[in-house]
């Protein structure tokens, strides 16, 4: 059994068990529910993870998590800001430099 990706909550781990499911990989989910053990570990160790069951399968789940947040960061491609032109990331509602709300995120 070999961990394949974690990431700080269990939301953001949803479409990477997605897309082991439509590959049939069996897989498991550590920390889903984040017990009273933060602070006493290294953080990251709570963090929710997929481990994948078969290490027959360990690589292609690796590939195919890789691809899937590859596709999640070209979800959103960073906006340029249509009131003083600056490049703002994807996450970003509001101009970082400006506070010009860009329409195109609403
Ligand atoms: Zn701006």
């Amino acid at each position: 059994m070999k961990k394949v990706y974690q990431c700080s909550n269990t939301l953001e781990l949803q479409p990477f068990i997605e897309t082991l499911k439509r590959l049939d990989i069996k897989h498991l989910i550590k920390n889903e529910y984040i017990s009273g053990a933060i602070g006493e570990l290294p953080f990251t160790e709570a963090w929710p993870q997929i481990w994948v069951l078969n290490d027959n399968d360990v690589a292609e789940a690796k590939a195919a998590c890789r691809a899937t947040e590859t596709d999640i960061n070209s979800d959103k491609p960073d906006w340029d800001c249509s009131h003083c032109g600056e490049t703002n990331h994807a996450s970003f509602e509001f101009c970082w430099q400006c506070e010009h709300l860009d329409s195109q995120q609403l």
